[in-house]
């Protein structure tokens, strides 16, 4: 009999994981992809959802990312070597700190170095190399692909990177971040170029399609793809594209999504970008929202002295029901926007493109046909009023200003310079 509680609540019950296990075949299918000749280094990644162990060439690595030699050949003291017992490696190290004259100036290894850290190896030239990389916190195809470059497998190199969630700029945006993160751009420019080809060409969810007035933006992932290849005009017509786009909303815990289309815009993004993308969402809908408002404010405040007092301004026969008319059916489209009472910029979540064409669907209507007092000459009422919201708005979104800050335009040339043939 076992020496539990006999009051003790029973143990909850294992859940059995629903995933059907990899059948060993295509595990090991998996695990070749990520296997690369001259391999002297294991390569710990997670490729669809799913834990792989590769090998690959640390030369190869070294060679295609700075950030990755560091991570192979870590320039430091390691906590723990491998190659030693623990007595003669504190030893050597004391040594070489005597040797140095410079003892208690490098860090002192910890009593218990953490059990997960990476295996290094002595190497004969005094330095060390790690044993095992660990990437399954990267995407696995981004990661791929990376590889597959960087072990010059060129006929594997797909021709388009692939989908997911029908989102054609989802793996790019890996890759791009992973290229950011490990400075290793340069590495797959040669291929960018077809690559966003075949992205924007290629089939799309609803989503996309929906977007396809500005092929640029696919939920802000190809903003943060143009920054990284320093693709700079597409860059900046996806920044005015996503300007027009962008909408905010406010969820029950307070806090605020930024949106373009129905997804949220991405937390990769370059520095300022989103910030900046804001800002001029705000300046446009407040100058969309100062065109009504001057036409209301006109009407309201507005006086025409003539013939010795002051008349309808709106009106072109001085006809106060075609004035009443043409105000009241101003603020009952406003009121009807959720525009009146006025509003402030801060105030308005939808994005800049919906405002301005809710303001140019507005109808103002006027009073019919009326006889002239004295001559009794019919005056037609059609022009009355003055309230051209539909060009003024038409006229401001035609002339839009810049949102890329100078950093990015600065970050983008330094990339392409990476690129360019050496003058
Ligand atoms: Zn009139």
């Amino acid at each position: 009999m076992d020496d539990q509680d006999a009051t003790a609540p029973p143990a909850p019950r294992r859940i059995p994981r629903t995933r059907k296990r990899l059948p060993l075949a295509m595990s090991e299918e998996v695990n070749k992809k990520f296997i690369f000749p001259n391999a002297d280094l294991m390569l710990l990644a997670t490729y669809e959802k799913r834990p792989v162990k590769g090998k690959v060439s640390s030369v190869a690595m070294s060679l295609a990312s700075p950030v990755w030699q560091k991570f192979i050949f870590p320039p430091f003291v390691p906590f723990q070597d491998v190659d030693k017992p623990k007595d003669e490696r504190n030893t050597e190290i004391e040594e070489e700190q005597d040797d140095n004259g410079q003892a208690g100036l490098r860090p002192h290894p910890p009593a218990d170095p953490p059990a997960d850290r990476p295996k290094q190896l002595r190497l004969s030239n005094g330095g060390y190399m790690v044993q095992e990389l660990d990437f399954r916190e990267d995407n696995g195809a981004a990661l791929l692909v990376l590889h597959q470059i960087a072990h010059l497998q060129f006929r594997n190199i797909p021709f388009r990177l692939p989908d997911r969630f029908g989102c054609p700029s989802y793996i790019f945006n890996k890759l791009a971040s992973m290229c950011d993160l490990y400075d290793c751009a340069s590495l797959v420019k040669p291929w960018v170029e077809n690559w966003v080809v075949a992205a924007q060409d290629g089939p799309r969810s609803a989503d996309h399609v929906a977007w396809s007035c500005c092929h640029t933006v696919d939920n802000g992932k190809w903003l943060f793809i143009d920054w990284v290849f320093g693709r700079e005009q597409s860059f900046e017509e996806g920044a005015k594209c996503a300007v027009r786009k962008i909408y905010v909303r406010r969820y029950l815990d307070g806090t605020l999504r930024y949106k373009i289309g129905s997804r949220n815009f991405p937390k990769l993004a370059p520095p300022g970008l989103l910030e900046n993308l804001l800002k001029h969402r705000l300046r446009d809908i407040k100058a969309l929202l100062d065109i009504v408002y001057a036409h209301e404010k006109r009407i309201t405040e507005g006086v025409k002295e003539e013939f010795g007092w002051s008349q309808p301004i709106v009106c072109n026969h001085y006809n106060r029901s075609c004035e009443a008319i043409i105000y009241g059916s101003l603020v009952l489209e406003l009121t009807s926007l959720k525009l009146w009472p006025a509003i402030i910029e801060h105030e308005y979540s939808e994005s800049v493109e919906e405002l301005a064409e809710s303001l140019q669907n507005m109808t103002i209507h006027h009073i019919g046909p009326t006889k002239d007092l004295f001559d009794g000459k019919i005056e037609t009422h059609e022009n009355c009023g003055g309230i051209n919201i539909r060009e003024q708005v038409q006229e401001y979104m035609v002339k839009q200003a810049d949102p890329v800050l100078p950093h990015h335009r600065e970050h983008m040339r330094i990339q392409r310079e990476r690129f360019e043939p050496a003058k």
